[in-house]
């Protein structure tokens, strides 16, 4: 048992994180635009309150203090003390000025976005740069600099291995993308596709994955996300066009991601522990729900006929086939949030390796683009127009963080394994799926996945459910089987 001390100074560690959240949450979804000034000083002031906390002296007494018996109290002390001594690594000056920079590159790479101007952002990249790097400087013991970075997003992982991961995905995607891209294109969907009536299925399908009005909400947002406050108060988002299907999937990945952290043991809650494990992880539960059920020829089978009755005109003419073809459209293209499960990854696997070179030094802000856009033709065959279509679209850059990016596609090649999986421990899943019924699968991923929040380590968990490490073959072979049966190649 913890003592009552620690267990009070963890859970108004959780509160505050909590809190930030609720406030981050209302500031993309309902805070009116002139409310953001009033808003960031909140932040500020929160920030400081945590971090205060985790750095209190009587904090690490208490955890020295701690005797922990059990897997859960020894992963509470463990953790604990892991997030303690990153915050007490850097700082405080070194943390503010992160927090700054980050802050003043907002306004700048909004604009430069908007009118394609790398040289207008430059500055600020570097600035972010200079500063990830003194910031990995806290810390001794790493392999490689951007270890220290890719620790804060996905725990254990470190660089080498994410270039062996990455090598035969890269390979693998490229050589599938190339295969798809000379053989006959897929039919197009033809829309429109009402938003009221998106909103209306997208409500259905999050409540047949297991949505409650008790424990769930949806709103819209720019940029969609999930949060949970706790497991019975989560926050999904999506945004809807008229033109395409985009917000039906982004409520699918959402909910991916709000499940995971609704089916955490409720015991977790408000300690260091009861929330997802990693990034890696948790976008791995995203596209699980996303790809895996929500792009595959059963789930349609089930849900063609109510998505038709929904958008007459939006699919007319088109046979179930050519649906299910329109819908998996593979096209290369310029922007990593348009695109397809095939392409998505070497978007990603590009990021990487422009921000390992940026780490070490050997690749100047200023050359960025011209990198970037070399790798775009090498990886994905597109030529790249202006820099807002490839240096700029993205925010992380502004914000400084570098290593989050590889997450992304960590999360495509965990789903597959985990699929893989669950195939093999729950059997006739195309049946369920097929006739929309997903508790088997909600279950499986319970027992393996979310129950155990942050207690058990994402290798580790991996290696639990899926008896291996990370690998990126059950991708690559779901994809090759998909996309070859697909495009008939
Ligand atoms: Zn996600």
């Amino acid at each position: 048992m913890l003592s009552p001390e620690l267990a009070a100074r963890l859970g108004e560690l959780s509160d505050l994180t909590a809190t930030a959240g609720l406030l981050g949450w209302d500031q993309q979804t309902n805070m009116p635009p002139a409310g953001g000034q009033a808003r960031g000083e909140v932040m500020a002031t929160l920030a400081t309150l945590a971090h205060e906390r985790q750095t209190a002296p009587e904090l690490g007494a208490l955890l020295d203090a701690a005797q922990g018996d059990g897997e859960v109290e020894r992963a509470i002390v463990r953790v604990a003390r892991r997030d303690r001594e990153k915050a007490r690594r850097v700082p405080a000056e070194l943390a503010a000025e992160i927090e700054r920079a980050a802050s003043d590159a907002q306004e700048p790479w909004a604009h430069a976005r908007a009118t394609s101007d790398w040289e207008h952002f430059c500055p600020y990249l570097k600035r972010n740069v200079e500063l990830r790097r003194a910031y990995v400087d806290c810390f001794e013991g790493a392999e490689h600099p951007y270890d220290t970075l890719l620790d804060n997003f996905e725990p254990g992982l470190t660089t080498a291995r994410v270039r062996e991961v990455f090598a035969p995905l890269r390979e693998g995607l490229s050589e599938l993308a190339a295969a798809i891209a000379a053989a006959p294109p897929a039919p197009v969907l033809p829309g429109p596709f009402p938003v009221a009536a998106q909103r209306e299925l997208a409500l259905e399908i999050a409540r047949a994955f297991g949505y409650d009005d008790a424990s769930w909400r949806m709103d819209l947002a720019v940029h969609p996300f999930a949060l949970a406050l706790s497991p019975q108060d989560i926050r999904v988002t999506t945004r809807y066009h008229e033109n395409d299907l985009q917000g039906l999937f982004a409520v699918m990945h959402e909910v991916g991601h709000g499940l995971y952290e609704h089916q955490v043991d409720p015991a977790l809650a408000r300690t260091t522990l009861g929330t997802g494990v990693s990034l890696g992880i948790h976008e791995s539960q995203s596209r699980l729900w996303e790809n895996l059920v929500g792009r595959s020829e059963p789930f349609w089978r089930h849900w063609g006929p109510r998505l038709r009755a929904a958008f007459p005109a939006g699919t007319a003419g088109l046979s179930d086939h050519d649906l299910l073809r329109a819908i998996n459209g593979v096209v290369p293209g310029c922007i990593r949030v348009d695109a397809d499960e095939v392409t998505y990854g070497l978007h990603v696997i590009l990021r990487f390796e422009l921000e390992v070179a940026m780490i070490e030094g050997t690749l100047p802000a200023a050359d960025v683009p011209a990198a970037w856009n070399a790798g775009m033709r090498e990886l994905l065959g597109v030529e790249v127009p202006d820099d807002a279509r490839g240096a700029l679209q993205d925010i992380h850059w502004s914000w400084g963080e570098l290593g989050y990016f590889p997450t992304y596609a960590i999360g495509n090649v965990a789903a597959a394994q985990l699929w893989a999986a669950l195939q093999r421990d729950v059997g006739g899943l195309d049946d369920q799926i097929a006739a929309g019924q997903y508790g088997a699968i909600r279950e499986w991923l319970r027992e393996h996945v979310h129950r155990h929040g942050r207690v058990v380590e994402p290798t580790e968990l991996l290696e639990r459910a899926t008896g291996g490490g990370l690998d990126p073959a059950p991708l690559l072979a779901e994809l090759n089987a998909k996309y070859r049966a697909l495009y008939g190649i």
